[in-house]
């Protein structure tokens, strides 16, 4: 699977970053980056979802 972020909607609150510290960072703004490319490790996908869950602005979006 592969995860995106949406920078319209990210408000910087660092959710994702706690749920999955693996896979988001965030810039110079405290806004979220993605520290992974391409598909998010199996091992990690539990993660990954739970960030998505976790994001108060939907601004993360999970892709097959
Ligand atoms: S939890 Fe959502 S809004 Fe907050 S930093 Fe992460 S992606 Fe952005």
């Amino acid at each position: 699977m592969r995860v995106v972020i949406d920078g319209q909607k990210c408000q910087g609150h660092q959710m994702c970053a706690i749920a999955a510290p693996e896979v988001f960072g965030s810039d110079d703004y405290g806004n979220a980056v993605l520290l992974i490319d391409g598909d998010v490790p199996a091992a990690l996908e539990a993660k990954v979802r739970r960030a998505e869950g976790n994001c108060p602005e939907h601004a993360i979006r999970i892709e097959p």
